[in-house]
């Protein structure tokens, strides 16, 4: 496909990657960002920087996480075979702590007083408030009520890792409310603050920034496969909520046209049941979004439709701009795979590896279980396991009568 200086420059300069991304932002927010982008081109390059994410990385998040030949899975399936990058045994459970040890680090970097976010389910919480205590740098999440009462163990996670913890009770009180409640807190003072924005999305430099935080997943994953198989894996498979983690594997394979990249969105109960599904780029299209030029879904009057799904990491309903760019150039293959796939595949992975994965990650578990079938022995997918299923398994256990 398209050779390498394509997608090393990418975004431009203006954060553009191709029609998407951007900085839709009023003036004053866009010198907030700018100033961002200088602070974090500046110290990206610095060696001191870089030791001491690489340090981070490997002694206190785990790093490298080890890539796992799920070999029951894939004796049961009869036909590729499935690989797992671990990102479920990072410090915290997922992938999100690489980008927040790199925000709080460029936080800190820059002088900021406070680190501000939102948090839905609570994950991108507690990995901050994680992040914000390491470095030692005061973290405030604000949370809709409703989320504060379903999500407890988060919520008492980030309590004690002693963030500033703000209910939302406003409207439907959950993750919109959330963030429009801690954006208000951040335009207060956006030169002493610094908003810590959980994945691919928002305006530029975020997406720029969480990828290169993120793709030490794939440039491990591409040098460990190597190694073990001398070989490029055949499929590499991830899900998409805002396209953190994806982004994150895919960054190290884009220039590997061999290699087929596969988005997995949720489907919820149905990509053809408006409001009960978060398919964005597979049912959406190009809109605006949080400061961004990215796929949307859509409702009648042109909102931002309501969106659903099992996994709560995923319901959202815009999209990474570079996934948006990537799906019209065909380089990636975004896919769907519905509530009931995922709890199969949450249920399968537990008992015939003895790995309990996040909701999230199901979906890329189930969409490699639904394609290994159809390929040969000697194929090999990669899944990105982006985080452990510990924080579901009460609820599925509830869901499923166990
Ligand atoms: C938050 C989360 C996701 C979704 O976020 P992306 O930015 O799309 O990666 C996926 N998996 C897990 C385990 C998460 O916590």
């Amino acid at each position: 496909m398209s050779s390498e200086p394509v997608f090393a420059s990418m975004p431009d300069a203006n954060g553009y990657f191709g029609p998407y991304g951007g900085q839709l932002v009023p003036p004053h927010l866009k010198q907030a960002m700018d100033d961002i982008n200088l602070a974090y081109e500046e110290i990206r390059q610095r060696e001191d920087f870089q030791a001491e994410l690489a340090s981070l990385f490997a002694d206190y998040v785990g790093r490298p996480s080890p890539i796992f030949h799920a070999r029951r899975l894939s004796e049961k399936l009869g036909g590729a075979q499935i690989h797992l990058k671990r990102e479920d045994l990072n410090h915290t459970g997922a992938h999100k702590i690489n980008h927040c040890l790199g925000e709080a680090l460029l936080a800190k970097f820059m002088g900021k007083k406070k680190v501000i976010a939102e948090t839905g389910a609570g994950q991108h919480g507690v990995a901050l408030a994680t992040a914000c205590a390491l470095v030692g740098i005061p973290c405030e999440i604000h949370m809709g009520q409703v989320d504060i009462e379903k999500e407890h163990p988060n919520v008492t996670k980030m309590k004690i890792l002693g963030c500033k913890l703000v209910p939302v009770t406003r409207g439907a009180a959950t993750l919109k409310e959330a963030v429009d409640s801690a954006f208000e807190e951040y335009l207060k003072d956006p030169q002493s603050f610094i908003y810590a924005i959980g994945s691919v999305v928002g305006p530029h430099p975020f997406p720029k920034m969480v990828r290169d935080f993120q793709s030490i997943i794939g440039r491990e994953a591409r040098e460990q496969f190597l190694a073990r198989h001398g070989r490029l894996p055949d499929h590499v498979a991830a899900c998409v909520g805002g396209g953190s983690n994806a982004m994150g594997i895919f960054s190290a394979f884009l220039n590997d046209g061999a290699v087929r990249l596969v988005g997995i969105e949720p489907a919820g109960e149905g990509v053809d049941r408006p409001g009960r599904h978060a398919a964005t780029l597979s049912q959406g299209k190009p809109g605006e979004l949080h400061g961004m030029a990215c796929y949307v879904l859509e409702d009648a009057e042109g909102n931002p439709a309501a969106v659903y799904s099992i996994a709560s990491g995923l319901d959202y309903p815009g999209v990474g701009p570079q996934h948006s760019y990537l799906k019209d150039i065909g380089r990636v293959d975004y896919q769907s795979v519905t509530d009931q796939e995922c709890l199969e595949a949450f249920m399968t992975l537990s008992r015939t590896e003895g790995i309990i994965p996040a909701l999230e990650s199901a979906h890329a578990v189930a969409w490699a279980m639904r394609a290994a079938p159809a390929l040969g022995r000697e194929q090999h997918i990669l899944v990105n396991l982006s985080g452990r299923g510990d924080k579901d398994a009460d609820y599925v256990a509830r869901l499923l009568g166990l």
